[in-house]
């Protein structure tokens, strides 16, 4: 004890600049993105079935948002805002005509936008991008060209590249069914990529990438290729679960996430490192309704699915881990994958960029003090049109419209407005009775449109 004391004492005699060292000051960041993962799809969501023993004990550990949003309804532009921390609508990465990036779009993120990657980057941090891109193939928007050192993944979604017969969301899909080419920091290494095992090998590279990069602060985005369709899981996981292929995808995912986050302890790294797990959008529902097979996912009991702004499309798990920093608990404070993007930076010590409308906010205060955030108003896009705004419980929407299979929007005026505590299921409009909340919302969405400057649209 004695000898504790001392050492305490000698410590506080030190300047503090040398006591905050680097790279403590510096955090690792791990961003876990699923791809079309719902809300309901976990056991700590309330799946009822599914089994994620290790996400579920990441939420046990960390904390567990259940008002965390994707800041888009599809892949494309989710991806774009989550990076830069804007809108996508501003780098022109959520347009009018096309929702996402095909192999033969001329578009891709613009090089001018900042990325997470480029600012941490700048800060010393290595970068890497593992998995699923999606943000443009072409000069200038490719990931070694928007901040990361290394990269390794599909330059988009495993649906892309089609030579099947098989539609995507079958219970058996062909290996070969799919020509999406596995890449590695520009050349193709594998076509078509087995996809069985992806999830497995990103998961190798992310902690490979972690474990070379422990004495430096490290930034992995691991951009899961799963559980969007067509589903693979490799022989370990195939036919395991209770709930069909969608569960042993799931299900392997979560085992995979177990293992980076054993490796990170065992490495003595968790304690330097913010790890965050979230969805890019909701469940591509393909339920019967939409005469699908059962093989996507579920949004529990929050309405619609991918595509749509109602919340099932676009209100995600969200899954912050830092074991010694974070207090476990679950919070329904309002959060969006924008706000990863200044939180990140902060932590770093990062530069926020100052020519241009930021979306995000810092979070830390949520993260480390328990502190509420302020309220502010999150808007939902579905290409270039404003559908919905959510400002503290109440949510309205102008415009509505099924993420598939409804051919036109339908609009509201005056708009639809629901209280999403007491009704996530947005089967009630209370718009009538509550004239002061739609006010609100309404002065915040005129705010936000005058002074929106779409960018030159990238989705052609
Ligand atoms: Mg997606």
């Amino acid at each position: 004890m004695k000898i504790i004391v001392s050492l305490l004492l000698a410590l506080s005699s030190i300047p503090f600049a040398l006591v905050a060292a680097e790279p403590a000051a510096k955090p690792n960041i791990i961003i876990v993105l699923a791809d079309d993962l719902g809300y309901g799809d976990l056991g700590c969501y309330g799946h009822p079935s599914i089994r994620t023993p290790h996400l579920d004990r990441m939420a046990a550990e960390g904390l567990r948002f259940t008002d965390f949003y994707s800041p888009a309804e599809v892949c494309t532009p989710s991806r774009a805002a989550m990076l830069t921390g804007r809108y996508a609508i501003r780098s022109g990465m959520s347009t009018g005509g096309g929702r996402v990036l095909f192999p033969n779009s001329k578009g891709g993120l613009p090089a001018g936008e900042v990325t997470m990657a480029e600012a941490l980057k700048r800060r010393g941090y290595a970068t890497a991008h593992i998995g699923k891109w999606h943000l443009g193939i072409h000069e200038g928007s490719r990931p070694n060209e928007q901040g990361f050192d290394e990269t390794f993944g599909l330059p988009y979604s495993n649906d892309m590249d089609g030579r099947s017969k098989v539609p995507a969301g079958s219970p058996n899909p062909p290996q070969d069914g799919w020509n999406v080419p596995l890449m590695r920091n520009g050349k193709i290494i594998e076509r078509p990529a087995v996809q069985s095992t992806l999830t497995q090998r990103y998961t190798d590279e992310a902690i490979a990438f972690a474990r070379a990069h422990k004495s430096e602060p490290f930034f992995i985005y691991l951009a899961h290729t799963m559980p969007h369709v067509p589903l693979f899981a490799s022989a370990e996981f195939r036919g395991k679960s209770t709930r069909g292929l969608y569960g042993d995808v799931v299900e392997e995912l979560d085992a995979n996430v177990g293992r980076l986050l054993a490796a990170l302890r065992e490495e003595r790294l968790a304690e330097k490192t913010l790890v965050i797990f979230t969805s890019d959008n909701g469940p591509w529902l393909l339920n019967k309704a939409m005469g699908g097979n059962g093989q996507g996912g579920s949004a529990g009991l929050l309405r619609e699915g991918k595509g749509s702004t109602w919340e099932g499309g676009m209100r995600v798990p969200g899954i912050v881990w830092w074991p010694g920093r974070i207090k476990p608990g679950v919070t329904s404070e309002m959060a969006n994958a924008m706000d990863l993007f200044t939180t990140s930076l902060a932590l770093a010590g990062a530069e926020m960029p100052k020519d241009r409308p930021m979306d995000g906010v810092d979070i830390s205060p949520l993260l480390f003090e328990g502190k509420a955030l302020p309220e502010r108003p999150f808007f939902y896009y579905r290409g270039d049109m404003l559908m919905a705004c959510r400002l503290g419980p109440w949510k309205a929407h102008f415009w509505t419209q099924t993420g598939y299979g409804q051919p036109k929007p339908d609009s509201h005026n005056p708009p639809l407005l629901f209280h999403l505590p007491s009704d996530p299921s947005e089967q009630f409009d209370v718009a009538a009775s509550h004239p002061d909340a739609l006010e609100k919302i309404q002065s915040a969405l005129a705010a936000h449109t005058a002074a929106m400057e779409p960018g030159t649209p990238q989705l052609k």
